[in-house]
């Protein structure tokens, strides 16, 4: 049986003026390759490749890519993964909802990845954005981290 699924982080669950969810989600159950390709993304402390994906979850029965993929693309379909474009790899989303989204902070040495939730509202005003009915933000911000930043190249 599917269990309900957990939402990490809970937002303010506050609607906009417009009365519907911003992010334009259905919401659904996830089958059990999706929980457990979300489970791996959600362990780990920096993006994943689809390739690292599958060995993390042969000992659950995934044994092709394809299996990954598919579970994958469910997942960001619910906006409970997205995929960092410069990396090529995946992230478990953990603040988003309809009035936040996540910035990604990534390390370029070691691929830890901070994910910082800043305000919708904000960002697309200061972007003059207003106008355009933004349905999807990616943010990724590349540098060194604390402990690469102070450590020797
Ligand atoms: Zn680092």
């Amino acid at each position: 049986m599917p269990r309900k699924k957990q939402a990490g982080g809970q937002g303010s669950g506050g609607e906009g003026s417009d009365g519907q969810d911003k992010s334009g989600r259905k919401k659904r159950g996830l089958s059990r390759n999706e929980k457990i390709i979300l489970s791996k993304l959600r362990e780990a402390d920096r993006p994943l490749k689809a390739y690292e994906m599958l060995e993390l979850a042969r000992p659950d029965g995934f044994t092709a890519p394809m299996t990954v993929y598919r579970a994958l693309r469910g997942l960001i379909a619910l906006g409970l993964a997205k995929k960092i474009a410069r990396l090529n790899a995946f992230v478990a989303v953990t603040e988003e909802d309809g009035d936040r989204i996540d910035a990604y902070l990534i390390c370029r040495r070691c691929g830890r990845t901070d994910a910082r939730p800043i305000e919708r509202h904000a960002f697309i005003s200061m972007l003059g954005a207003e106008d355009m009915p933004v349905d999807d933000v990616f943010i990724e911000v590349f540098g060194a981290c604390t402990v690469c930043a102070s450590a020797p190249a």
